[in-house]
C-alpha cells in the first residue's frame, strides 16, 4: 500500500502516452512531474490514426474539439506504378473509417500540441521540464528515488516510463532491450515536403518497388505533404541515431525508383523534421517492476505498421490515470489493474495487418508485381468483404471501463 492518498508521480517522456496521462493525472489532482529529453515539444510524424477504444478514449477525455481543428482529411489510399499509374485505391469509407485509411487521422505533432495545450488550461500541481531525462534509479518498497541529468534528486511514489521504444527507463529498471525488443524486418522515414503539383487533393499516394515503398501523404497544410518511405531491411546497428547514415541508405534503396522518388529525395536532404526508426515490436510481458510502470511505446508496441501506436498509447495513458486516481493511495492496485486492462486491448492491437513487411515489401520485381495484382484484387468489388475481414481492428469489441 501507498502510504499517502496524494501520490506524487514521474512521467518519463513528455509524447503521447506521457502528455495523455500528466493530463489525466492532473485533472485528479495528482502531483505530477514531466521529464522530457527533447529541449522543446517534439515535431514531426505524419499522420497517426484513431481508431477503436482510442477514438472512445480520446472523447472521453476531451480531445476531441481539439483534434478536430487540427486533423487531416484523407479521402483514402491510392497506389500508383512507378510511372505514376494508380492501379488500386482505399477509400476511407470502403472500410467504414476503421481501415487502413481511418476516420480520424492528426500528425501526431499536432495531437502532441493539443494534449499540451490542455495541459496548461488545467489549474493543476504540474512540473514541466524539458531537457532533463533519469540517470540513477532505486527504489524501496513504496517509492523511487531519482537522480536526474540536471543534478537534480527527487523521491516520487510512482514513475511512469512513457520513453518511447527505446526507452532508458525501461533498460535501467527492466534490462535490457534484447529482451524486448523484435526487429520487425524494416525501417521507415517520415518527414514533411513541399506538396508536388499534381498531387490529388486528400489522398495518400504510394509506390512499392522491391524491398522498399515511398509515399506521399497529405498535410493540414495543402502546400505541404508528408513523405514516408518504408525500407525492407535487416537491424543495422550503424543506421542508429545517425541521420546522415539513414539518409545515404535511403538514396541506396530509392537509387533509379520512378515516380515521385527525385523529389522525395530532394526534399529529405533538406528538411527539418526527418524522423527514422526501426520497425520493432515491444512485448514487456510485466509493465510494472516495483514502483515503475511502463506506458506507450516503452512497453508495447507494434511498430508504425500497425496503425496502433497512438491508439494503444491513449488507451494505455487513459486506463492507467483512470486506476490510479481511483486509488490513490493504493499504487500497487492501480498497476495490478492497469496490466490486467490493458493487456486484452494490447494483445489484438500489436498484430500486423495483411501479415507485416514481407508481404508489403517483397524483394524481388515478380514479388513487386505480384503484390500489384494482389492489391488490385483485394480492392476490387467482389474481394472487398473479405479484404474487410482482414483489415478489421482485432479491438473493435474491447469494452473500455467508464471512471
Ligand atoms: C518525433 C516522432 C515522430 C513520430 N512519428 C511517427 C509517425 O509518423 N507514425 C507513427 O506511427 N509513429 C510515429 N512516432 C511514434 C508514435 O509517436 C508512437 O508510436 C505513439 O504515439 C506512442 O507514443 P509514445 O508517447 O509511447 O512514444 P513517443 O511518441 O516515441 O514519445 C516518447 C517521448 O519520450 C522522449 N524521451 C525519449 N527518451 C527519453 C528519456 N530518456 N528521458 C525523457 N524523455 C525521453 C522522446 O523525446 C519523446 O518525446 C513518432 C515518434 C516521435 C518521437
Amino acid at each position: 500500500m501507498n502510504t499517502t492518498s496524494t501520490p506524487k508521480i514521474l512521467v518519463v517522456g513528455g509524447g503521447i502516452a506521457g502528455n495523455t496521462v500528466a493530463l489525466q493525472l492532473l485533472r485528479a489532482g495528482i502531483a505530477t512531474t514531466v521529464v522530457e529529453r527533447a529541449t522543446t515539444p517534439r515535431p514531426g510524424g505524419q499522420a497517426v490514426d484513431l481508431r477503436t477504444a482510442s477514438k472512445e478514449a480520446a472523447e472521453r477525455m476531451g480531445l476531441l474539439p481539439g483534434i478536430g481543428k487540427l486533423r487531416v482529411h484523407e479521402q483514402g489510399w491510392a497506389y500508383v506504378t512507378e510511372e505514376g499509374k494508380t492501379y488500386a485505391r482505399i477509400d476511407v469509407d470502403m472500410f467504414d473509417g476503421e481501415g487502413p485509411a481511418a476516420e480520424i487521422e492528426i500528425a501526431r505533432g499536432d495531437l502532441n500540441q493539443v494534449l499540451l495545450d490542455l495541459i496548461a488550461e488545467v489549474d493543476g500541481p504540474l512540473d514541466y521540464r524539458y531537457g532533463d531525462w533519469i540517470e540513477h534509479l532505486t527504489q524501496d518498497a513504496t517509492g523511487a528515488e531519482v537522480t536526474f541529468a540536471s543534478g537534480r534528486t527527487e523521491r516520487y511514489d510512482l514513475v511512469i516510463a512513457a520513453d518511447g521504444v527505446h526507452s532508458a527507463t525501461r533498460r535501467l529498471v527492466f534490462g535490457p532491450d534484447e529482451q524486448f525488443v523484435t526487429h520487425l524486418g524494416g525501417y521507415m522515414a517520415f518527414f514533411t515536403m513541399p506538396t508536388p503539383a499534381d498531387t490529388e487533393d486528400g489522398w495518400l499516394t504510394g509506390c512499392s518497388i522491391p524491398s522498399a515503398s515511398f509515399a506521399i501523404r497529405p498535410d493540414r497544410d495543402p502546400a505541404t505533404s508528408k513523405a514516408i518511405i518504408t525500407l525492407r531491411q535487416d537491424y543495422d546497428p550503424a543506421l542508429r541515431r545517425d541521420p546522415a547514415a539513414q539518409q545515404a541508405r535511403i538514396r541506396e534503396m530509392l537509387d533509379g525508383a520512378g515516380w515521385k522518388a527525385p523529389l522525395i529525395l530532394d526534399a529529405m536532404a533538406g528538411s527539418d523534421d526527418f524522423y527514422f526508426d526501426q520497425l520493432a515490436r515491444i512485448d514487456v510481458p510485466r509493465l510494472s517492476s516495483g514502483r515503475v510502470t511502463l506506458l506507450g511505446d516503452a512497453g508495447y508496441c507494434g511498430s508504425p505498421l500497425s496503425g496502433m501506436g497512438t491508439a494503444m498509447a491513449i488507451v494505455g495513458a487513459y486506463l492507467l490515470a483512470g486506476e490510479i486516481a481511483a486509488t490513490p493511495g493504493d499504487l500497487d492496485g492501480a498497476q495490478a489493474r492497469y496490466q490486467e486492462l490493458v493487456t486484452p486491448f494490447l494483445d489484438k492491437a500489436k498484430e500486423l495487418p495483411g501479415g507485416g513487411i514481407k508481404m508489403m515489401l517483397p524483394t524481388t520485381r515478380f514479388g513487386a508485381a505480384m503484390a500489384r495484382v494482389n492489391w488490385r484484387l483485394m480492392t476490387s468489388k467482389a474481394m472487398l468483404p473479405l479484404t474487410k475481414k482482414l483489415f478489421a481492428p482485432g479491438t473493435a469489441d474491447y469494452v473500455l471501463p467508464t471512471y
